[in-house]
């Protein structure tokens, strides 16, 4: 076994008897302790259940129990609650919470016989680009340990990237898995909205809010998301769409393209920028695959970027409502009123951006500005979804960059937020209409890694997946990796 194990090769290993899944567990707990002091990309390690629940996949095994996704171990990114387990989301307000209850995401893995090793840092509740914003300090980007990892699924990312786990497990509200995947070197998949069950993932901006895969291949992607992925009656917005891919990819793998697609690419992501040097690459490596280029354009992009910071405010705001200091979470101490045990818990338990979009978030729902701010940015959504199904009508998927620049240092933008919000330039558009998105390195810019992002119509998670096998079985920037971290 090696650090750089995809999901796959493990599996074949471990239905060989190469070794067992508690000792790769083991390899992967000893793994994790070393690294995670220079990285800190995870908030718990979990050791105790990790073995436990690759005993018990031995066990399966040896009574001939073959399921490809049988005893991998991977991390889940500390959003998802799990039963018995610290589940933070990067929060003091919620640094002491164990869940009574496993999300939906953490059961169908565990149920596939997966074994979450820890839980990985992020921004607070999901808020950010950087993973600055996390109670638990930052997380190293490891490529180069005085950058960002990217954010909010910077802990599952770096982790990924470094040889930590193979897979983790990230959520994507307006970019959350598909920068920090570009930002270090790794594949990340959003699916569309309601492929995968949002229960008991801790809520963000809920018509937004997604979670995906990230992995080092889109091969690992898509073993992932065919676990992670199905209707959930305990989610008012999941989908019941079943696609019979998806136990396909699971079983054999991603199937071939069966045809050359059409790619656009949208005219307003490519415009002045220096750093897309890799996308350039790519763009004649899949023209040399036989697929056809034309330009698309998607108007409304520039204001993908304000409808999205009015619209997840406005939904932050309602949604970390709940957190008052009563029913759980962090409590002030020895308060002199219910008013005064409100106010004192939520000061201090939240932490300056979470308190910034709950302030912009209440104020664009407030009477006198909700039509000014609300109501419009939820026009201009639908304007931006429509784009999307315009250029749907002439090409099969869309080509762009994942983001604006490869990592930057560390506090280079915390003191700017409109400049952190632009990271998000080119990732909240398709969360805005929901559709899925997929972002793969491509590329590196002065020795950092690039991703380029691939873009479906809903529910086409396959032509992404298996436009990206295709592209990572002629091309090794997915192979790539940082100098030793441990
Ligand atoms: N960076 C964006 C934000 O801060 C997106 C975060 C996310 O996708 N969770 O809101």
């Amino acid at each position: 076994m090696s650090e750089f194990s995809s999901l796959r090769e493990m599996s074949a290993d471990l239905a060989k008897g190469a070794y067992s899944s508690v000792e790769l567990t083991q390899a992967h707990l000893e793994r994790i302790q070393t690294a995670n002091a220079a990285l800190n990309c995870f908030i718990s390690i979990n050791a105790e259940s990790a073995l436990a629940a690759a005993t018990k996949a031995d066990q399966q095994r040896a009574q001939g129990d073959q399921r490809a996704t049988l005893g991998l171990p991977f991390a889940h990114k500390d959003i998802f609650c799990t039963r018995d387990i610290l589940t933070t989301a990067g929060s003091k307000m919620l640094s002491n919470f164990v869940a009574p209850y496993d999300a939906t995401v953490v059961s169908n893995m565990a149920a596939a016989g997966m074994i979450s090793v820890g839980k990985t840092n992020m921004d607070e509740f999901a808020m950010g680009s950087s993973n600055e914003n996390s109670f638990f300090g930052t997380v190293s980007n490891p490529w180069d340990h005085t950058r960002v990892p990217g954010g909010s699924s910077g802990g599952s990312a770096a982790a990924v990237a470094a040889g930590l786990v193979a897979a983790a497990t990230g959520t994507d509200t307006g970019g959350s898995i598909r920068q920090p995947a570009a930002l270090c070197g790794i594949t990340g998949l959003k699916p569309t909205y309601g492929r995968v069950s949002r229960y008991g993932m801790i809520a963000f901006a809920s018509s937004l809010d997604q979670a995906g895969p990230m992995t080092r291949t889109a091969e690992d992607a898509a073993l992932m998301l065919g676990v992670m992925a199905g209707f959930d009656p305990k989610d008012s917005t999941s989908s019941e769409r079943h696609d019979d891919w998806l136990d396909g990819v699971v079983a054999n793998g991603i199937a071939v393209l069966d045809r050359p697609l059409t790619i656009g690419l949208p005219r307003e992501y490519f415009s002045d920028n220096p750093n897309f040097g890799g996308i350039e690459a790519a763009k004649t490596e899949l023209e040399k695959m036989g697929h056809t280029l034309v330009d698309v354009s998607l108007p409304h992009t520039e204001s993908a970027v304000p409808v999205y910071y009015v619209l997840a405010s406005a939904e932050a705001s309602t949604n970390l409502s709940r957190y008052d200091g009563v029913r759980f979470g962090h409590r002030c101490e020895d308060p002199q009123s219910l008013q005064d045990l409100y106010e004192r818990s939520r000061e201090e338990g939240f932490g300056a951006e979470v308190k910034r979009r709950i302030l912009t978030g209440t104020y664009t729902l407030s009477v006198g500005y909700f039509d000014a701010y609300y109501l419009k940015a939820q026009k201009i959504r639908r304007l931006i979804s429509e784009d999307f199904q315009q250029a749907f009508t002439q090409v099969d998927v869309l080509l762009a960059p994942t983001s604006p620049t490869p990592a930057f240092k560390k506090n280079q933008l915390t003191d700017d937020h409109v400049a952190m919000y632009q990271q998000d330039l080119f990732t909240v558009p398709t969360s805005l209409a929901g559709l899925p998105a997929m972002s793969l390195p491509c590329g590196f810019s002065n020795g950092l890694p690039m991703g380029m992002q691939l873009i479906a119509p809903a529910f086409r998670e396959d032509l992404l997946l298996e436009l990206a096998a295709q592209y990572q079985r002629q091309t090794d920037w997915h192979l790539k990796r940082p100098e030793a971290v441990v």
